[in-house]
């Protein structure tokens, strides 16, 4: 698809960010390209209208940028998938882990129902780790996760091993 390599252009790469030796994937720059960012979200509309999908789960923090959009245009509820102690309700969360230690992903009890059908998005996957963690928390409550989507993969991570038979759908990899 030619819109691909415009999207990957328009991603910024910062070395040394958060800590050296990392090389960030910036994606705010494509939010400053109308055309590439108007793009990414109809290439993920392009795919998930019409699959029976009634939730987009988005992963804080860009999971909130892109999930939006996809879920209004797939006619879909939105849900986030945020960080430990931001929701104001009750809410069901799954530990996971990271490089040193250990995170927490939560989600509203009762912003979804078994049965229901969801599509869980990031920006990125890099060890699968964040993914694996939303999928988890929707398939404790009875929802199935129909396919994971992220704008960028960083292949060399193995992320994509370690969703198992879980379908994952990416415009970007990154080397
Ligand atoms: P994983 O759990 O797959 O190892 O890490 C993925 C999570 O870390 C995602 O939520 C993603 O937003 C964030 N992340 C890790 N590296 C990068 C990066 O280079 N760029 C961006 N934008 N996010 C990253």
């Amino acid at each position: 698809d030619p819109r691909i390599s415009k999207i990957s252009s328009a991603i910024r790469v910062i070395p040394n960010f958060p800590k050296p030796g990392i090389m960030f994937q910036d994606i705010t720059t494509l939010l400053l390209d109308t055309k590439a960012f108007r793009d990414t979200i109809d290439l993920f509309v392009e795919r998930y209208r019409g699959k029976d999908i009634s939730v987009v789960a988005g992963i804080e923090a860009r999971g909130f940028i892109f999930g939006p959009p996809i879920a209004l245009a797939i006619g879909a509820k939105f849900v986030p998938m945020r960080k430990p102690n931001k929701l104001p309700g009750e809410v069901i969360s799954e530990e996971y882990s990271l490089e040193y230690g250990t995170d927490k992903m939560e989600m509203h009890v009762g912003a979804v129902q078994a049965g229901e059908r969801a599509l869980v998005i990031d920006d990125l996957i890099a060890t699968g780790g964040t993914l694996c963690a939303a999928i988890r928390l929707l398939e404790r409550v009875g929802v199935h996760v129909v396919e994971c989507a992220c704008v960028i993969e960083l292949p060399e991570l193995k992320g994509r091993d370690r969703l198992g038979d879980k379908p994952l759908f990416v415009l970007v990899s990154s080397t």
